[in-house]
């Protein structure tokens, strides 16, 4: 964006520079209607256009199949960690949470406040991994297997897709949504919210198939009612129509690049670089998570060994700073060092990282 800054945030992070242009010049007079999205009545013309687009553009990047609802909807993230057990969570039934870090945990004591919850894997006290499926107590009978396929705190993510024994697969795909292909038919229920990969905060993405649609709790708030929302087309109420039409635009933007596979190859490009700078540090830089489930988004890390770790990763932050590197603290439930590469992140911004990673590690050994 011209200005020397490269965010690395985790969420909200960067968007990019195509799409922040192109919503600069139609800010103020979006496509010659004489005002702008964020004044549009979400029942008009304009913004039918806009979301219809979205969708389709989403359905043919993901290649969603037709009997799979797209919906846009508000609450975020967090706000499917409630939705999912009150539209699936049938009552004596239990539902399955593989926990694999922080934002699954959230989702398995969320689900708890509505129904019976089951973790199919025993408390771990460090997440660095996801545990061998053969220790896994899934229960065939589950309303459905919740996992999170990118953990974006600890940076763990799932080389693959957990087999189901019966179950409908419900994946949080919030942090690396679009990062990669995916075959959707493996999946009941698919999660996002836009902050990350899709564009700001606001909407959020639920792909969900029609069988798992029409069995909520009578007690679901409409707005969270998948067949409510469904049946309106996500406009039940009025929708997050900026952020709607920033996602049509990301999607768009994607779509050009290349598509997912595309963003695929960049970010295993993004990833690796750095982590094969850690690799190569001899131990000044450590990746806590092992090898396998190692997060192409989210890369995290701790500086030197021992004492002097803690004063050597605010120095780190501060300098990188210094010359524009922005958000690489760790998150403060579990510190270190946190380098998020979504898919607006180019490779030469990461490159610009990891020379100042060689050049750190120089003078501070
Ligand atoms: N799941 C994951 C994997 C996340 O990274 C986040 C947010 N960082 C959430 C869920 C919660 O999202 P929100 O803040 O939109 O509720």
């Amino acid at each position: 964006n011209g200005s020397g800054v490269i965010n690395f945030s985790a969420g909200p992070s960067k968007l990019p520079e195509k799409v922040m242009e192109k919503a600069n010049s139609e800010l103020l007079n979006y496509r010659g209607t004489g005002h702008s999205v964020l004044e549009m009545s979400h029942r008009s013309a304009e913004f039918s256009q806009i979301i219809h687009e979205a969708e389709s553009t989403l359905r043919e990047l993901v290649g969603i199949p037709a009997n799979y609802h797209v919906l846009f909807l508000q609450g975020g993230g967090s706000g499917q960690f409630s939705a999912i057990p009150l539209n699936l969570l049938q009552p004596g039934k239990t539902a399955d949470y593989i926990v694999t870090g922080t934002w699954s945990a959230k989702a398995a004591k969320e689900a708890e406040k509505y129904g019976k919850v089951h973790r199919v894997i025993a408390d771990v006290e460090k997440h660095v991994g996801v545990p061998c499926t053969t220790k896994w107590t899934t229960n065939p009978d589950a309303a459905y297997l919740h996992y999170c396929d990118n953990e974006t705190i600890h940076g763990i993510e799932f080389p693959f897709v957990p087999e189901s024994d019966g179950p409908p697969i419900v994946c949080d795909m919030s942090s690396n949504f679009l990062s990669r292909p995916i075959d959707v038919t493996k999946f009941g229920l698919i999660y996002a919210g836009a902050q990350k990969n899709i564009g700001c905060a606001g909407v959020t993405v639920v792909i969900v198939r029609d069988d798992l649609v029409g069995h909520a709790l009578k007690e679901c708030p409409t707005i969270l009612n998948y067949k409510e929302q469904a049946a309106c087309n996500s406009l039940y109420n009025t929708p997050p129509s900026y952020s709607i039409y920033i996602m049509g635009l990301v999607l768009q933007w994607v779509k050009e690049q290349g598509g997912v596979a595309a963003m695929e190859r960049k970010s295993a490009a993004k990833s690796e670089l750095i982590y094969d700078t850690i690799r190569r540090s001899n131990g000044f830089y450590v990746c806590p998570i092992e090898d396998k489930f190692q997060s192409r988004m989210n890369i995290t890390f701790r500086i030197g060994s021992g004492k002097c770790t803690d004063e050597l990763e605010k120095r780190f932050v501060q300098e990188a700073g210094k010359v524009g590197m922005k958000q690489l603290k760790g998150h403060r439930s579990i510190g270190g060092i946190r380098v998020s590469c979504y898919n607006a992140i180019h490779l030469e911004e990461v490159q610009v990282l990891v020379n100042f990673m060689q050049a750190f590690q120089r003078e501070n050994t």
